[in-house]
C-alpha cells in the first residue's frame, strides 16, 4: 500500500485527496486548523465561482503558459462538470463563461463527504513543521511526532488571507526540500492611491480600462472591467486584475498606471464626439454631454481637475482644455501608493517554481514522490473561477499521479 500524506486542506489539498484515494493507498490530509476548505467556502461571496467555461494560459500569470496548458488539458472544463456531478453538486453557467455551484457551504460538505467516503483520513490541527527525505520516502513531523510516507502532496496554499490558514509557511517546506520560490506578492486585491484624486466618491463603478507600462522593460498591459472607487483608491475586477503584475513590477523605475474612463471610445474618436457636439448644439454645456457616458459626480471631479469649469457650454470650450480633457478622460495617470496587502488579498502572486515541476503530473523534478498542488505553484489567474479550478485541477492530477508506482 502507497501511503499519501496531503498537506493543506485547502481546494488543492481536497482535490488531492478524491483522486488518490481512488487507488489502494493509504491517504492521510493534515490540516493546521480545526476545519477544510476554510477559503473555498468564501469564495465567490459564498456561492462558490470554481470555474470558467473560457479556460485558456492567457488567463493565468507567473511561470509557463505551456505548463498552465498542460495542466487545462488534462483537467479541462468537461473534467471539472464531471468532478461537480461525481460529487453530486450541481453547477450554472453565467452569460459571462462563470461556474457557480450556487452555495460554497454545502459544496465544501459534498467534497469533505465524498472524500472520506472514498477512505481519506483527516488530521486537524496537525501543523507539518517538515518533512525529511528517508528511505526512499518521506518523514513528515507534527506535534512532536514523526510519521513515515511514500508521497507527500504540498498543497499548503500561498499567502493570501491568512486567516484561513494559509500563511506561506509551505514556501519554507518547499524550500528545505530544495526547490525554488519565486518571490509571493499579494495579487487580486485593492490598490491604495496617493494622492487620491477620487477621494469622496467611493461607491461608485464604472467600466473602465487600467493601464500598466513600463517602456524600458518592454510591458504594456490593460485590463478593462469595472472599476470601482474606494476610501483609499480603487477596487473592483479591473483593479484587482492588474494588482498582480503591478505589484511585481512596481519598484521598477518607469512603470506607470493610466485609467481610461471610456475604454470603448478612442482619443480620436471622443474628439469628433466633442466637435459634433459644439457643431450642433454649441450651447450645451460639455458637463451634460460627458454625463451621457459617465457618473454625473465622476464628470464634475474630473472636469475640476482638467481645470475646466462646470459651467462651460461646449462653443467656448478652449482648445488646450480639450486637449487635456481628452488625456484625462482616455489616459488619467494615478499613482498607487501600495495595497491592503496579503491580509485581504484574494490570492499570491510567485510560488513554487514551474520550471522544477512537471506539468503531466505535478511531480517534483528535484524530489521523486514530490508533488505540489493550487495556489503553492507559481501561476495566478484572472478573478473568474481561475483559481479554483487551478487548485481542483492540479490537486486532481497531483492525486492521481501520487498513486503510481516509482
Ligand atoms: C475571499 C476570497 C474569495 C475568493 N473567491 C474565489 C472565487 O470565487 N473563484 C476562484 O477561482 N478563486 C477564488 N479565490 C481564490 C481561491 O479561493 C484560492 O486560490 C484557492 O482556494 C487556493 O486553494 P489552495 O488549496 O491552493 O490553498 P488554500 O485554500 O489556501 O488552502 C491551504 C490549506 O493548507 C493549510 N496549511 C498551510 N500550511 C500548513 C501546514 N504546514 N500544515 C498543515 N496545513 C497547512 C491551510 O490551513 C489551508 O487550509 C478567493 C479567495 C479569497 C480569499
Amino acid at each position: 500500500m502507497i501511503k499519501i500524506c496531503i498537506i493543506g486542506g485547502g481546494a488543492a489539498g481536497i482535490s488531492a485527496s478524491i483522486s488518490a484515494s481512488k487507488g489502494n493507498g493509504g491517504v492521510v490530509l493534515f490540516e493546521r486548523t480545526g476545519s477544510v476548505l476554510n477559503k473555498f467556502v468564501l469564495s465567490g461571496g459564498g456561492r462558490c465561482n470554481i470555474s470558467n467555461e473560457n479556460l485558456g494560459p492567457k488567463y493565468y500569470f507567473g511561470g509557463s503558459g505551456h505548463f498552465v496548458a498542460n495542466v487545462l488539458k488534462s483537467f479541462g472544463k468537461n473534467e471539472m462538470l464531471s468532478f461537480l456531478k461525481e460529487i453530486g453538486s450541481k453547477y450554472t453557467v453565467e452569460k459571462d463563461g462563470r461556474i457557480y455551484t450556487g452555495d460554497a457551504k454545502d459544496t465544501a460538505h459534498k467534497l469533505i463527504s465524498y472524500s472520506a467516503s472514498l477512505g481519506t483520513e483527516f488530521r486537524y490541527k496537525a501543523f507539518i513543521e517538515k518533512v525529511g527525505i528517508k528511505e526512499g520516502g518521506f518523514v513528515v513531523s507534527y506535534r512532536d511526532r514523526e510519521e513515515f510516507f511514500d508521497r507527500v502532496i504540498i498543497a499548503t496554499g500561498g499567502k493570501s488571507y491568512p486567516e484561513t490558514g494559509s500563511d506561506g509557511f509551505g514556501f519554507t517546506i518547499a524550500e528545505s526540500l530544495g526547490h525554488t520560490v519565486i518571490h509571493p506578492l499579494p495579487g487580486l486585491i485593492a490598490l491604495d492611491l496617493k494622492p487620491n484624486p477620487f477621494s469622496g466618491l467611493q461607491g461608485i463603478s464604472i467600466d473602465a480600462e487600467i493601464i500598466l507600462e513600463n517602456k524600458k522593460l518592454g510591458i504594456s498591459h490593460a485590463q478593462k472591467g469595472k472599476l470601482l472607487f474606494t476610501h483609499r483608491g480603487i477596487s473592483g475586477p479591473a483593479a484587482h486584475n492588474i494588482s498582480g503584475r503591478y505589484i511585481r513590477i512596481s519598484r521598477e523605475k518607469g512603470t506607470s498606471v493610466f485609467i481610461s474612463f471610456l475604454p470603448d471610445l478612442s482619443g480620436d474618436e471622443l474628439n469628433r464626439i466633442i466637435q459634433n457636439g459644439i457643431n450642433t448644439a454649441g450651447k450645451k454645456k460639455l458637463l451634460n454631454l460627458l454625463t451621457k457616458y459617465l457618473p454625473d459626480r465622476l464628470v464634475s471631479r474630473i472636469l475640476l481637475i482638467t481645470k475646466i469649469p462646470e459651467e462651460r457650454i461646449l462653443a467656448e470650450l478652449r482648445r488646450d482644455e480639450r486637449t487635456r480633457l481628452i488625456s484625462n478622460l482616455t489616459r488619467f495617470g494615478i499613482n498607487i501608493s501600495g495595497s491592503a496587502g496579503f491580509r485581504t488579498a484574494h490570492i499570491t502572486t510567485g510560488g513554487v517554481s514551474l520550471s522544477e515541476v512537471h506539468s503531466s503530473t505535478m511531480e517534483s523534478k528535484i524530489v521523486k514522490g514530490l508533488f505540489f498542488a493550487g495556489e503553492i505553484l507559481d501561476a495566478d489567474g484572472v478573478e473568474g473561477g481561475y483559481n479554483l479550478h487551478w487548485a481542483f485541477a492540479t490537486g486532481f492530477i497531483a492525486g492521481k499521479n501520487a498513486l503510481k508506482k516509482k
